[in-house]
């Protein structure tokens, strides 16, 4: 077999295209593969493939492909360009690459599962390209995927019924982002700049009306702006305010409790209380169920101590509880309970929570009839931490819900010959 045959080969050409011929330039540790149609006089329209007659070719182009024996190898040809009665002249499209691309299709993939095993950074390195290039290939998978996302709803004949959660996450400093994710699937569905509620607005109306229209839930935090914007776009029955959140903006109540009762101990000059209650602070915020025996030896003496975090940490932990009812009744009763003996507390961190889950109530315990875990939405918030600190964070709010979509957005990012059904694998 001569060279032009083994690439023409292991390149998968198929006639007319041949590879004509084949460059070794070992000064820049490179092979350049010349590729060429054969002696056909007509190619198919790329917009309505009837054979067109060959116009003229398009300038020489190379594209990156996968290296063979260490060697960079480059892709060479001229695409020829047809001239179509309807849609004039036009370049026809080529099985190894995509409209535009620099890259194969196999290049392509191959940087893609690179780019999801590893840092951007360390992919660059490994394929001896620039990050940036990269970047470019990352945000044409995401397009894409996003594409055949919306044309996959088009024609989904099994309609999915999501159950959808929406949270904020912090991006640059202080800048917000409001995340739209499928609670069940666990992947993001849109993210939109922000977390007003404009933005969640947006983020929701960014799905669809059919969509919308099936959603069963959306779970969120009791943050009033989303609640107002789920409100405008699904009707109140469909809100759900997941145990998540309720238990956090608990532990935000007994840590305010807490930090003043330290401050307590600050001014009457008892600074061992002050910074044995100040280190306490993991084994209160742990659930009572999973403490290390330290821990609750540190809660046992809290209790005899210090009575106002006390309070605060037997509240939270009688809060807590609502998780282990088995129905909407149940839930209901145990908050009402809890609502009660919390709004006489003489903390006013407390009466403050107590209002807030009154004012909440039938959104808190809609979770048990609309069957909705809270462990996908939790475990999506850590993934994208995650994204984040693999990115080394982003400059841009693009940059980072691309890099958010590539990762967890649960999209079909790879190429795919335009001549071919036989997905492109590497
Ligand atoms: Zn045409």
């Amino acid at each position: 077999m001569d060279s032009t045959s083994f690439y023409a080969h292991i390149l998968g050409l198929t006639p007319p295209w041949c590879v004509s011929n084949v460059d070794l330039d070992t000064s820049l540790g490179e092979v350049r593969i010349q590729v060429i149609h054969g002696s056909e006089t007509s190619l198919p329209c790329p917009n309505c493939g009837s054979a067109c007659s060959i116009h003229d070719h398009a300038p020489t182009r190379t594209w990156r492909h996968l290296d063979t024996c260490q060697l960079k190898t480059m892709l060479v040809c001229s695409i020829p360009r047809v001239s179509c009665p309807e849609h004039g002249v036009q370049q026809v499209s080529v099985p190894w690459a995509e409209a535009k691309s620099r890259f194969t299709l196999l290049f392509e993939a191959f940087a893609i599962d690179l780019m999801l095993c590893c840092a951007r950074r360390r992919a660059a390195e490994i394929l001896g390209t620039s990050e940036d290039c990269l970047a470019g290939i990352a945000r044409r998978a995401v397009q894409r995927g996003l594409e055949r996302k919306a044309l996959s709803r088009q024609e989904d004949a099994t309609p999915t019924m999501p159950h959808l959660s929406i949270d904020e996450k912090y991006w640059h400093r202080r800048q917000c982002a409001t995340v739209v994710g499928d609670a069940k699937r666990g992947v993001v569905e849109e993210m939109v700049e922000g977390n007003t509620t404009a933005s969640a607005k947006a983020a929701l109306e960014g799905l669809g009306e059919e969509i919308l229209a099936r959603v069963v839930s959306v779970s969120m935090d009791l943050h009033g702006p989303f609640e107002k914007a789920a409100k405008d776009v699904l009707d109140e029955t469909r809100i759900v305010f997941d145990p998540f959140h309720v238990v956090k903006l608990a532990n935000e109540a007994m840590e305010q409790v807490r930090r003043e009762e330290v401050a307590i101990h600050q001014r009457l000059d008892d600074p061992k209380g002050a910074t044995f209650l100040k280190k306490a602070r993991y084994s209160l915020l742990t659930a009572a169920s999973r403490q290390k025996e330290w821990a609750q030896q540190k809660v046992a003496f809290i209790s005899e101590w210090f009575a106002n975090t006390a309070e605060a940490y037997r509240l939270k932990e009688t809060l807590r509880l609502y998780r282990q009812c088995t129905n909407e009744r149940e839930a209901r009763d145990h908050l009402q309970h809890w609502i009660a003996m919390a709004k006489t507390s003489k903390l006013a961190p407390m009466r403050t929570l107590a209002k807030t889950v009154e004012g909440h109530l039938e959104g808190i315990v809609r979770v048990f009839s609309l069957g909705v875990t809270n462990a996908a939405a939790e475990s999506l918030n850590a993934r994208i931490q995650a994204v984040r600190v693999k990115c080394r964070g982003h400059r841009h709010f693009q940059a980072f819900r691309d890099s958010v979509l590539f990762h967890l957005g649960g999209l079909d990012l790879y190429p795919r010959n335009p001549h071919s059904t036989v997905p492109v694998s590497w």
